[in-house]
């Protein structure tokens, strides 16, 4: 996946406005850390420009004038975040900064916080706003000083607190609510598997729900491993019944309300999923007015 240009068709109806480019990453850096506060850079007559055109039409890699895009993913446990937040982020050339993956590094890295998030981590609750903020300020800080510019965001922000800070902060152009039938989420939470060497996500569960009561059925085939990773998967601990149980009620009651936080600013483009990755992310990409050249390519040859 490497080049993008507009979708010939339409983009879909649930757009945003307000996409400016006027908060410096830097400025971003330094004030998402608790620890430390900045003024921002913010410049009214870009931010005024830009206002009313949509999101995913005026801020495209190519077409932003000074920035990348800041797109964020929300979306229950074991919707797919992951999967289309890396191909978006190599499509678009902007990194997929994920807070799961940033936790899960701190925890293997057996530094101070390990231990104190494992036990979080492992009971399915949240990390406190603080540490969360801390990792992913220095994943941005790590990024900029590597030349990276813009991000789509994966499990950030999660709470309506951590929403308002981003806000603070930064201008946010899109939010894409991934969603998913309630019966698929815990079968793809369990199915998931884990290459501990290159780190690849892949899925043995096949997903078949019937057509019932005038709803239509669903297939999601088995995402499997190229055979140099069959023998390395493992699971994570935090993927048991009990646990993902858990860490849905705890997506309804605090990440529920940061859905309608970015619904009530125009900022929130909902996605239903029709099903595995094949159907699914011609349509993403299709509602964000995106192509994808070699998928096609390779679709076609
Ligand atoms: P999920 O599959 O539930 O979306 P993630 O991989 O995004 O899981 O996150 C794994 C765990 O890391 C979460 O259950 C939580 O403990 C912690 N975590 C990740 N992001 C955040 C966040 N923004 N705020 C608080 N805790 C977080």
């Amino acid at each position: 996946m490497a080049v993008v240009s507009r979708c010939s068709r339409a983009a879909t109806a649930a757009t945003t406005a307000n996409a400016t480019t006027a908060t410096t990453f830097a400025y971003l850096i330094r004030s998402l850390s608790p620890f430390s506060s900045s003024s921002s850079t913010f410049d009214p007559q870009n931010d005024l420009n830009n206002r009313n055109k949509p999101a995913v039409l005026g801020t495209l890699k190519r077409e932003s004038k000074g920035r990348n895009v800041q797109w964020v993913f929300l979306g229950c446990p074991g919707v797919g975040k992951g999967t289309y937040a890396s191909r978006l982020s190599n499509l678009l050339g902007v990194p997929h900064i994920a807070t799961g993956d940033l936790v899960r590094d701190e925890l293997a890295s057996s530094g101070p916080l390990s231990s104190q998030l494992k036990e979080i981590v492992t009971q399915g609750k949240l990390v406190s706003d603080e540490i969360i903020i801390d990792l992913l300020s220095k994943r941005l800080e790590a990024g900029e000083a590597k030349g990276e510019s813009g991000f789509i965001l994966d499990g950030f922000p999660r709470t309506v607190r951590q929403a308002e800070i981003l806000e603070g902060v930064t201008d946010i152009d899109l939010v894409i609510n991934l969603k998913l039938r309630e019966e698929a989420l815990l079968a793809k939470c369990l199915g998931r598997r884990i290459c501990s060497e290159c780190g690849g996500n892949y899925n043995v569960a096949c997903i078949n729900i019937k057509a019932e009561n005038g709803r239509p059925g669903m297939y999601m085939a088995p995402l499997p491993p190229p055979p140099q990773c069959a023998s390395k998967l493992i699971t994570r601990p935090d993927d048991t019944e009990e646990v993902v149980k858990q860490r849905l009620r705890i997506y309804q009651a605090m990440t529920r309300p940061v859905e309608d936080f970015y619904r009530s600013r125009g900022k929130l483009l909902e996605f239903d999923l029709p099903g595995g990755i094949p159907e699914s992310w011609p349509k993403l990409l299709c509602a964000l007015n995106l192509e994808d050249r070699e998928d096609k390519q390779s679709a076609a040859a």
